[in-house]
């Protein structure tokens, strides 16, 4: 993706107020990030573990939205969960169910939606193998130019249900 400045990010926000986007606390070091490498911009705050932010390119705008998690519990049994946007498989608390406020009038009234992601929010660096889980991975034969496509297509999708009112 495109770098983005500060500026262009806190205007991004749909799901939360201006005063909320103005407050929101910015990844670290911004001109710094692998923006080639990136899909969507997502990021989590470690003074609010509870919360979670992602910035994308959707349908000509960019769209940026506020996630919620739930706080970190004990070691989850499950062996291994998957990402339901860029499919990488996690072992225990590497997946976490991110929660986003619609946006508009549905929003307000206290409707959300919510899907699994990659704890950190860094799909992109998975499907690049930029950062790497314990978790063994489906044995895939499509190329990393489907994978990216196949997380945009979830993300979309994900957005569009986060956008409808
Ligand atoms: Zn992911």
């Amino acid at each position: 993706m495109d770098e983005l400045t500060e500026r262009e990010i806190r205007g991004s926000f749909v799901n939360c107020s201006q005063g909320e986007a103005k407050r929101l606390p910015m990844p670290r070091e911004l001109a710094a990030l692998p923006w080639s490498d990136l899909d969507f911009l997502g990021w989590t705050d470690s003074g609010a573990p509870d919360r979670g932010y992602l910035v994308t390119a959707h349908r000509e705008d960019l769209v940026g939205i506020t996630l919620r998690k739930p706080p970190p519990g004990p070691k989850s049994l499950m062996r291994s969960s998957i990402c339901s946007l860029c499919l990488t498989a996690h072992t225990s608390n590497g997946v976490s169910l991110f929660t986003a406020r619609k946006s508009g009038a549905a929003g307000r009234q206290g409707n959300s939606r919510g899907t699994y992601i990659c704890a950190d929010l860094a799909c992109s660096l998975y499907l690049r193998k930029k950062k790497r889980t314990e978790a063994s991975q489906a044995d895939e034969s499509i190329s990393l130019d489907e994978k990216v496509l196949r997380l945009q297509l979830n993300l979309d999708s994900f957005l569009v249900s986060v956008l409808e009112n």
